[in-house]
């Protein structure tokens, strides 16, 4: 098995050979810190948190630099507009550094509770303003970029593979409209490296050998990412609104400073839709991550994200979240069912018994494969969640009902939970109900006291109280089920 990646440069999924043989170096576009994160954030870093999961539990030594934009980036995304963040800083009478402050936490929170790993390194662009001078230095000096009324521009006609990675080219992009010659630019496409400040009053703003201004957004990315992982990235990875400008951008900036491939694979994460329309606050679809959190829960948003494909684009919908709530809840009641399973008296094997816990053995072993393969094949999750529904429903089969264990079926169940949990892991989610536990420590004890004494009631017959409990508890999504050792209880709509 060799992973193999969709490369957005080369259209095609190939083998991943890192630069250095097990080490690879990662860099992912950060968040612009101007608002509240979104569902489109939760599907970015969650898809490249399973990615660099993957990769580490593939025993690759990952560096993982994902930044964090703070200045630069502007309203159109390319070079006219405002600054987004100056911009909602004016508007609310603060400094831009207290909304980058307030909106960085907001992100970190939300990926926190989404349990995406940090990245190693959240290098922030105005901590980097002399290396971004510097790479535009150089630019200017080798030809590539020229000073104009206080800006500096990159001439895209001095770099021939201009187009390589969105695969537009020149005429198409000028003739769209998309892009305005004027200020002072040789031609329509030339992007902003450095923009000088207007006025005195601009509060972002850096001395520069072209006078005092802010780097361009794009110049950002390449400034941070080769600083940390050098000139040449093994995985780039960003939204598929990236590609252009912002990623073409990088690439002509990097390759035209050094002189050597920029990056090996770039990966795009698919859009987010909501309801089946772009997400915007006008629309009122605007989601955020902490409010859908708390209304579907956070592992149920990330294992809403895990159920499609990476650079498939996703419609957000209720339904969709509860469904995905749904499945996650048939993977917990698996676990739970194996726990249950190796809590039982141990009783006489039989063949059935036997063959059926020989049969979970063999199928725990194909069903981690399929795992595997699906996720060595441009981390395909959906392939990989589909093993893990299989490996819950071969678990159930043996553990689900049984009144006693056996010990050929208590080593077959170990062994799927094992790996239930191990791959689960993979994909950053956890279903253990020690991790319920541990999310809400009172509740568990409370649950099982409030067991305790409905099994006194049915003791005395008194089936109405008893009822009334069991009722109550499905009420708030507790599950009750009287079994022949006792009453358990589980999370759950009871689906
Ligand atoms: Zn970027």
């Amino acid at each position: 098995m060799t992973l193999r990646i969709y490369n957005t440069l080369s259209r095609e999924k190939e083998p991943f050979e890192p630069l250095h043989p097990g080490r690879v170096n990662m860099y992912v576009c950060g968040p612009t810190v101007y608002d509240y994160p979104h569902i489109g954030h939760a599907k970015t870093y969650v898809s490249f948190d399973v990615v660099v999961r993957y990769l580490r539990y593939l025993g690759l030594d990952v560096l993982y630099v994902q930044n964090i934009t703070d200045v630069g980036h502007l309203t159109d995304d390319a070079d006219s507009g405002e600054d987004k963040i100056g911009k909602r800083a004016a508007e609310r009478r603060v400094q831009p550094m207290q909304l980058v402050e307030t909106y960085t936490r907001e992100f970190f929170q939300a990926t926190d509770a989404l349990n995406c790993l940090r990245p190693d390194i959240s290098p922030r662009a105005t901590g980097h303003i002399p290396e971004m001078i510097d790479l535009i230095q150089r630019l200017v000096d080798e030809g590539h970029a020229y000073v104009s009324e206080g800006n500096v521009y990159f001439d895209v006609e001095s770099f021939r593979d201009y187009g390589k990675l969105s695969r537009r080219r020149l005429e198409e992009q000028e003739a769209s409209g998309r892009v305005e010659a004027g200020a002072g630019k040789r031609n329509a496409s030339d992007f902003a490296l450095w923009k000088a400040a207007a006025g005195t009053g601009h509060m972002m703003r850096w001395n520069s050998p072209w006078g005092g201004g802010f780097p361009g957004w794009h110049i950002e990315c390449s400034a941070m990412a080769m600083k940390y992982l050098g000139e040449t990235l093994d995985l780039h990875g960003a939204g598929v609104d990236n590609v252009f400008p912002h990623n073409e951008d990088e690439i002509a900036q990097s390759e035209c400073a050094t002189h050597a491939p920029f990056v090996r694979y770039w990966m795009h994460n698919g859009t987010v839709l909501v309801g089946g329309e772009k997400m915007s606050k006008s629309k009122g679809n605007f989601k955020t991550v902490a409010e859908e959190i708390g209304r579907f829960g956070a592992q149920v948003l990330r294992f809403w994200v895990v159920s499609s494909h990476y650079r498939s684009p996703i419609d957000y919908t209720d339904e969709s979240v509860r469904d995905a709530g749904r499945a996650l809840e048939r993977l917990q009641i698996a676990v739970q069912n194996a726990d249950r399973y190796l809590g039982l008296p141990v009783g006489d094997e039989t063949d059935a018994s036997r063959s059926a816990a020989e049969e979970l053995t063999l199928q725990t072993e194909s069903l981690r494969r399929l795992f595997l393969e699906g996720m060595d094949d441009d981390f395909n999750t959906p392939v990989a969640v589909s093993a893990l529904f299989g490996l819950a429903s071969e678990t159930n089969r043996v553990a689900a009902t049984a009144a006693h264990r056996s010990p050929v079926g208590a080593r077959a169940v170990t062994g799927a939970r094992e790996q239930l949990s191990e791959l689960l892991g993979v994909l950053g989610l956890d279903v253990s109900p020690a991790s319920d536990a541990a999310e809400d420590d009172i509740a568990g004890p409370v649950l099982d006291l409030l067991l305790q004494a409905r099994a006194a009631l049915r003791q005395h017959r008194d089936w109405p109280a008893s009822d009334a409990i069991r009722d109550g508890l499905k009420g708030l999504n507790v599950i009750v089920e009287d079994r022949p050792g006792g009453a358990t209880w589980r999370r759950g709509s009871g689906i």
